[in-house]
């Protein structure tokens, strides 16, 4: 625990995460002049900073870049009054009794809010299986094309999984591999017929299926050199070399640092009240894929991401606070008008 010293303001909001849902989350909260203080993490933005074209975003003709979206959407915020520490959220502590403020910790250092956003999004799910870890990072595995597939220009390479990532993967792996396998584990996709038609399009595109990759193994530099797959209904094994294997199997929500705080799904997804942002906990609202599991676009996270600003503005509205003496007991001598709600969020 952090002395009471380090203990300096009470912020009227703390937004955990920085993917479109957090930034319009920071958007709304610093336009409502709650100046918030977004705890944005180290690799800020979210997965659209490893996208490249993102052509769904309403108000782009032309589709913008994933990265450009995620640094204009920050400028936009900030431009209001949002302040930015880019670092990891460790842990998040409800307040002792209801209406106490919330601590978010990062590391050692404690911060102290009255509402607290969650929007720490999802990350690449993993395949488990042998080989996958050890040859991640530089070795031949990786979750995002767009960030490593020029490493593998005129090698070959396979994409793992039969959604529209993986679909979007293996096209923009084409532009670069000599040949992609695409390996999904059934005959059906799930991917979007769109999407689908343009993988099967593409010249240098192979589909593998139904194949699961049994192991990623290492060739004599060490790097990635084979792929094994098997084929799920004859048991058939080959070794496939690839220079690249790229998982595109969907994803899991960073909910790690709320397990127990706030109630997840049996996959991990934070569970919101019915057309709310609203968690169990009073004064802590989650919002963008660390949700929702079903349509995890740019857009919707961004719609709860606003969803999720309103419901703490209006949260701070009906509940002015009233330190109870446990909350007194943690913030010292904090000067009385910190406690006072934002008169603004009325
Ligand atoms: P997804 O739709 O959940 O697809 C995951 C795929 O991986 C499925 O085909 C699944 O196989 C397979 N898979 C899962 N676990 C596996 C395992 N352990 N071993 C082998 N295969 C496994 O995930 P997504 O493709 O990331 O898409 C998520 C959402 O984002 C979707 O709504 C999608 O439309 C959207 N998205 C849109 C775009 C775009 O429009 N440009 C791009 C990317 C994503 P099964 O089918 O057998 O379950």
């Amino acid at each position: 625990m952090a002395d009471v010293e380090q203990i300096e303001q009470v912020e009227r909001v703390i937004i955990v995460g920085s993917g479109p849902a957090g930034y319009t989350a920071a958007l709304y909260t610093a336009r409502a002049n709650l100046s918030p203080l977004v705890i944005e993490g180290f690799l800020w933005g979210g997965l659209l900073q490893q996208t490249t074209d993102v052509e769904n975003y309403p108000g782009f003709r032309d589709g913008i870049m994933g990265p450009e979206l995620m640094q204009t959407m920050r400028d936009q915020a900030e431009r209001f009054g949002a302040r930015y520490i880019t670092d990891n959220v460790t842990r998040v502590e409800p307040g002792a009794a209801e209406g106490d403020p919330h601590t978010v910790w990062v590391g050692d250092d404690a911060y102290r809010a009255r509402a607290v956003v969650l929007a720490m999004g999802a990350e690449h799910k993993k395949l488990g299986v042998p080989g996958e870890e050890e040859l991640a990072n530089g070795r031949g595995v990786s979750y995002c094309a767009t960030c490593d597939a020029a490493f593998f220009k005129d090698r070959d390479t396979i994409v793992v999984g039969g959604g529209d990532s993986a679909m979007e993967e293996a096209i923009f792996l084409a532009k670069f591999s000599s040949k992609v396998t695409l390996v999904h584990r059934r005959g059906e996709f799930r991917a979007s017929q769109i999407m689908l038609d343009r993988a099967r399009e593409t010249e240098n595109i192979e589909f593998a299926t139904p194949y699961v990759v049994e192991a990623f193994l290492p060739g004599e530099t060490g790097l990635l050199g084979n792929a094994r797959l098997r084929h799920v209904e004859t048991g058939e094994e080959r070794d496939v070399p690839v220079a690249g294997g790229f998982v595109a199997i969907g994803h899991q929500p960073n909910s790690e640092i709320v397990q127990g705080i706030v109630e997840t799904d049996e996959n991990g997804y934070v569970i919101t009240d019915a057309r709310s942002t609203r968690t169990g906990v009073p004064g802590i609202f989650a919002a963008g894929d660390l949700v929702d599991h079903t349509y995890r676009q740019a857009v919707t996270a961004a719609g709860t991401g606003c969803m999720a600003a309103l419901d703490a503005e209006w949260y701070l509205r009906d509940n002015p606070h009233v330190p109870t003496p446990a909350a007194l007991e943690h913030t010292g001598d904090l000067a009385e008008e910190q406690w006072a709600p934002s008169s603004s969020a009325a």
